[in-house]
């Protein structure tokens, strides 16, 4: 019994000479890790291997009871090439994959996330587009989505609108924490000036208003969810340091 899904390519590591263990993350079916038999054969259409990125349409087998499945086809739709002639866009798109990888769950479907990784990397792609807003917004969503970014406009602490300055972000407190009661915090990142002024910018966005996220307040925003996301996740992403410009 196989399964035909949509995928995008997360990772890819080289198997043996002909083949690779994928993990894709497939429209309906989630995250699945695939061996891709002869996917390096000169012949196959991604000639050398897939490549991360690459999206198409994937027939597999097996997937999701712990260990690997099957690639049995794979028919490349867009492998978002512009991401690969830009440092700063590649480092973004990539940490998009990690990120996405390292949150989800294997087989758990989030068709959501696949159409927000989807249009983030295309949007990425856009030679107009900036990549640190791009970031910001991919972010933010991603981390709504998993259940892990609540408001963000009052100290979880004591309910009140933090003050301009001394406020910190606290992972484990779930958001901002003003001066009094960032105390007991177990952990702590300083929230800059930009970073208020930039939640300020996602709060309109989310009430409906169309307001531009500048790079400045972007990279501040960024900084804080790559924090939250990794003090979840318990480790540190691979290509956090790239991707944020630090
Ligand atoms: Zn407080």
């Amino acid at each position: 019994m196989s399964t035909t899904d949509q995928a995008i390519c997360l990772r890819a590591s080289d198997y043996s000479e002909t083949s690779q263990v994928l993990t894709l993350l497939a429209r309906q079916s989630g995250l699945v890790r695939l061996l891709g038999k002869g996917t390096k054969r000169p012949k196959s259409k991604s000639g050398g291997g897939m490549d991360l990125f690459s999206e198409g349409r994937a027939v597999f087998a097996g997937a999701g009871r712990g260990g690997l499945g099957t690639l049995m086809e794979f028919v490349e739709e867009d492998n978002h090439a512009p991401l690969r002639r830009d440092l700063a866009r590649l480092h973004t798109g990539l940490y998009m994959l990690e990120a996405t990888g390292s949150l989800l769950a294997e087989a758990d479907p989030h068709p959501e996330v696949f159409d927000l990784l989807h249009n983030a990397l295309v949007r990425l792609a856009q030679a107009e587009a900036s990549p640190p807003p791009v970031l910001a917004y991919f972010q933010w969503r991603l981390l709504r989505h998993a259940g892990l970014l609540g408001d963000l406009s009052a100290c979880q602490g004591c309910g009140k609108e933090p003050p301009k300055a001394g406020v910190i972000f606290s992972s484990a407190a779930g958001g901002l924490l003003c001066r009094s009661c960032a105390a007991g915090a177990k952990d702590r990142l300083a929230v800059p000036h930009q970073t208020l002024a930039a939640l300020e910018v996602m709060r309109q966005v989310q009430a409906g208003r169309r307001l531009p996220l500048s790079d400045a307040h972007a990279k501040a925003l960024n900084a804080v969810l790559a924090y939250h996301l990794q003090y979840q996740l318990g480790r540190h992403l691979r290509t956090a340091r790239h991707a944020l410009g630090r």
